[in-house]
């Protein structure tokens, strides 16, 4: 989930604060939304405990933020369960407002470093050009933006790496946040209501037909990029579970490779599924399909639209407040 606050430009100054996940297709799916004064501490608060009381789910999540201060201070009320990310669309942007564009290149190898090793490596070479960057990024907790050291539950978070989703929500609801308060709530509701019912309109029609995946589209097309590209890598194994493919070292119980793509997607890369195949050939009961998550089948995808959201009569709410 990320999770993003924006300031609305109407009459009155205030700030729309959104929640945002992606669906098992990797498309965005507002989540929630509230306007408040500004993007405080009360006002997070306000928006964590509704957030957690609608949906529970939340409370055992991974949420990406800009970790604004506001929001630093509030997410003590989401408990212990909650693990937090950086976002690295801003945590860059900070980097670059400090040390300029010159040393962005030397800051990738530092967020994708997918073990201690590369870690240190990477920081030494920014050192190397310019000490007080790298001061100011060992500074940061490692494990909320280094491949190598986000804990395993939350680098499961689909590819996910930045909070832009909040933000690209905010470009689709550009006209409406002009609006008055009453009128932008109806209208994101509105957007919401209608974007469900599309998409799970959409989500029927395609998993009805026989010729049916059983992934959605952006899935499928992942699974086949990584089946094309395997064919280049060489196996050499180690054990049934553990080896090399190309460059990388793959293991298949940590479901992890040294390219960072398996850990960061939870989908198998092109140098995991080389292995999975490597394997099928021992006949040991390894497939591929086997490695790819419950949440990303169309199943799941369809699940997400289940439940309708339910037109609101807004001229009552008006007369009543
Ligand atoms: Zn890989």
């Amino acid at each position: 989930m990320a999770i993003d606050g924006t300031f609305l430009k109407g009459f009155y100054a205030q700030t729309l604060l959104l929640s945002v996940t992606v669906d098992a297709n990797g498309q965005y799916l507002l989540l929630a939304w509230a306007v408040v004064e500004s993007e405080n501490k009360n006002s997070w608060e306000y928006f964590f405990q509704h957030l957690s009381y609608s949906i529970p789910q939340i409370l055992n999540s991974t949420v990406i933020s800009d970790r604004d201060k506001g929001l630093l201070s509030a997410e003590d009320i989401l408990g212990p369960n909650v693990t937090r990310l950086l976002c690295l669309h801003h945590l860059k942007a900070n980097f670059i407002k400090h040390y300029g564009r010159k040393h962005i290149a030397l800051f990738w190898p530092i967020a994708n470093a997918t073990t201690n090793e590369e870690y240190q490596y990477a920081m030494s070479e920014l050192r190397v050009n310019n000490p007080t960057a790298a001061s100011y990024l060992q500074n940061v907790n490692a494990q909320m933006w280094v491949t190598a050291f986000i804990p395993d539950c939350a680098r499961r978070r689909c590819g996910q790496r930045t909070s832009n989703t909040a933000e690209r929500l905010n470009v689709i609801l550009q006209n409406t946040r002009q609006l008055p308060i009453i009128e932008l709530l109806k209208g994101i509701w509105e957007y919401v209501m209608n974007e469900r019912f599309v998409r799970q309109q959409r989500i029927e029609m395609r998993i009805t037909q026989p010729s049916s995946q059983p992934w959605p589209p952006s899935i499928r097309d992942k699974v086949q990029y990584a089946r094309k590209n395997a064919r280049k890598h060489l196996v050499i194994h180690a054990t049934l579970t553990l080896g090399q493919a190309g460059n990388y070292i793959v293991d298949l119980i940590q479901r992890t490779c040294g390219c960072g793509v398996f850990q960061n997607t939870n989908l198998p890369c092109e140098h995991a599924v080389a292995y999975i195949w490597n394997m099928e050939r021992y006949s040991t009961g390894l497939q591929l399909s086997s490695y790819i998550p419950v949440e990303y089948t169309s199943e799941a995808w369809q699940r997400t639209y289940a439940n309708n959201l339910q037109p609101v009569q807004y001229d009552i709410i008006e007369e009543t407040h």
